[in-house]
C-alpha cells in the first residue's frame, strides 16, 4: 500500500478534529451528524484542448460542506493530489474558519487534479474557464463564492469571473474573491493570509511575555501564505532563519531576507538555491531547533513520526491541516503552543469577506481601512479562542473549534430543520 493510503485522509482528520471538540460541547448526536455531514458534492469530469491539438480529460470538484450561516465560501486548487475526500476536509475547515471569524458564511472548497506549472498559459485558462463553465451551476454571489488556494491566483480568479459573467451576460464580480484589483478585487487581499498568520503569531507570543523580535522562525512553504508570513514577521524583527519549498529549503542561522529571498524566487522559481545560506530539507527545516514553526504548505506535513523530533515551542499553522491528529496530540503533551489553521491563516477569508462586500456595494475601502478591519476581526476572535482555552481548559485548537462550531450549531437551531 502506498505511505499516503496508509494514513488516515485529510477528511478523517476533519472529522476526528470535530469529534474530539464535540465532547466539550453539549451537542446531541444528530445534531453531530447533521453538522459533520458535507451537504453537497460536484465531481466533474471535463476535456480540455492542449496545445498540441489533442484533448486530455480532467477531474474537478466543488463541495459545499455547511450553508447554515450563509452563502458558502472557500478557495479552489490546483494540484495533482486533488481528490474528493481532501476537498471535502477543506470544505469543513472553512465553515468552521468562517464561523471563528464570525462571517455571514458557510465553507466550501474546489478543486481540480492537475499540476499547473506543467501547463501552457493558454491550457490553464482553458482549464479553468472549463471547470468555472462546469460547476457555475453552484456557484453565485448569494450561493458560492470561491476564491484562490494552492495553485491558483488572482489571475485564475479573473478568468472565473469572466466566464460565470459572460454565461449571465452581465459582469458579477462578486461571483469570487482574490480577483486583480482593476476588475473589482480589494486592496490588502494578497497580503491578508500572511498578515494574519504574523498577527496571530505576534499576539500568541505576547500572552506568553516574548516578544517576535526576541524569536527565530522557520517557514515551510514559500508561496503565498509562507512568503507574506516571513516578511511580515521579519519585518518585526523576528529572526527568519530557515525557509523552504516543494525543491528543498535554506538555512542561515543569523537571519535570512526574505524580501531578497523572494525576488531570488522571482528568478529562480525556487528557494533551494538562494545562495546566502546552506541548503537543508524539507524534514530538517520541520525539525529544526527554532522558536515558532509555519507550516505554510499543504496538509499532514507533520505526522506522528515526525512529531517527536519537532523542537519548535510554537507552530503557527499557515497552511490548512499541516498536523495529523497523531501528532497534534504529540506535540500538545510536549508543551507545544499550537495556533490552528482555522485561526491563524483566517486573514484571507477576512479580506475576501470585505472583497464581496465591496463589489456588491459598488464601494471600495482604502488600504487603511482593510488592514484596520483585518486586525480588528482577528484579534477580537483571538481574544474569543484565548479566552474559550482558559475557561474549558483546553488547547487552543479545541477551543477555536468549540468556538466556531458552537456558532454554527446556534444558528441551526435559529433556522430549525425543514420541512
Ligand atoms: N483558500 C483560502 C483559505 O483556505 C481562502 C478562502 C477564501 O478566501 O474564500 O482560507
Amino acid at each position: 500500500m502506498p505511505e499516503e493510503a496508509k494514513r488516515r485522509s485529510a477528511y478523517e482528520v476533519a472529522k476526528a478534529q470535530f469529534l474530539e471538540a464535540a465532547k466539550h460541547l453539549n451537542l446531541p448526536e444528530d445534531i453531530q451528524e447533521f453538522l459533520l455531514t458535507p451537504k453537497r458534492e460536484l465531481i466533474v469530469h471535463f476535456p480540455v484542448i492542449m496545445d498540441d491539438g489533442r484533448l486530455r480529460m480532467f477531474t474537478g470538484y466543488r463541495v459545499h460542506h455547511s450553508t447554515v450561516k450563509g452563502p458558502t465560501k472557500g478557495g479552489i486548487r490546483y494540484h495533482p493530489s486533488v481528490n474528493l475526500d481532501e476537498i471535502r476536509a477543506l470544505a469543513m475547515w472553512m465553515t468552521w474558519k468562517c464561523a471563528l471569524m464570525d462571517l455571514p458564511y458557510g465553507g466550501a472548497k474546489g478543486g481540480v487534479a492537475v499540476d499547473p506549472s506543467s501547463l501552457s498559459e493558454g491550457e490553464l485558462k482553458r482549464l479553468t474557464r472549463r471547470y468555472a463553465a462546469e460547476i457555475s451551476i453552484l456557484l453565485g454571489p448569494e450561493r458560492d463564492i470561491p476564491a484562490p488556494d494552492v495553485g491558483t491566483n488572482p489571475r485564475i480568479m479573473g478568468w472565473i469571473m469572466d466566464t460565470y459573467s459572460i454565461h449571465k451576460g452581465y459582469s458579477v464580480p462578486a461571483v469570487v474573491t482574490g480577483k486583480p484589483i482593476s476588475i473589482g478585487g480589494s486592496k490588502g487581499r494578497i497580503d491578508a493570509t500572511g498578515l494574519g498568520v504574523m498577527y496571530t503569531t505576534r499576539e500568541t507570543l505576547h500572552r506568553k511575555g516574548i516578544h517576535l523580535h526576541e524569536v527565530t522562525v522557520a517557514v515551510q512553504g514559500f508561496g503565498n501564505v509562507g512568503s507574506i508570513a516571513a516578511m511580515a514577521m521579519h519585518r518585526e524583527g523576528a529572526k527568519i532563519v530557515a525557509v523552504s519549498d516543494v525543491h528543498g529549503g535554506v538555512y542561515n542561522p543569523n537571519g535570512l531576507d526574505p524580501f531578497d529571498l523572494k525576488r531570488h524566487v522571482d528568478q529562480a522559481g525556487t528557494v533551494a538555491t538562494y545562495p546566502l545560506g546552506d541548503p537543508i530539507t524539507n524534514r530538517e527545516l520541520l525539525t529544526m531547533d527554532v522558536d515558532v514553526l509555519v507550516p505554510a504548505a499543504l496538509e499532514g506535513v507533520i505526522d506522528e513520526e515526525l512529531a517527536p523530533e519537532v523542537k519548535a515551542r510554537f507552530i503557527a499553522e499557515g497552511a490548512n491541516g499541516p498536523l495529523t491528529v497523531e501528532a497534534d496530540k504529540i506535540l500538545l503533551d510536549k508543551g507545544v503552543t499550537i495556533i490552528p489553521d482555522i485561526l491563524c491563516n483566517a486573514g484571507g477569508v477576512v479580506v475576501s469577506y470585505f472583497e464581496w462586500v465591496q463589489d456588491l456595494q459598488s464601494f471600495f475601502w482604502t488600504e487603511d481601512e482593510i488592514r484596520r478591519q483585518l486586525k480588528r476581526i482577528m484579534l477580537t476572535n483571538f481574544d474569543a479562542v484565548w479566552d474559550q482555552a482558559l475557561v474549558k481548559n483546553v488547547d487552543l485548537r479545541t477551543a477555536a473549534y468549540t468556538l466556531a462550531i458552537s456558532r454554527v450549531a446556534e444558528a441551526l437551531e435559529a433556522r430549525g430543520v425543514y420541512p
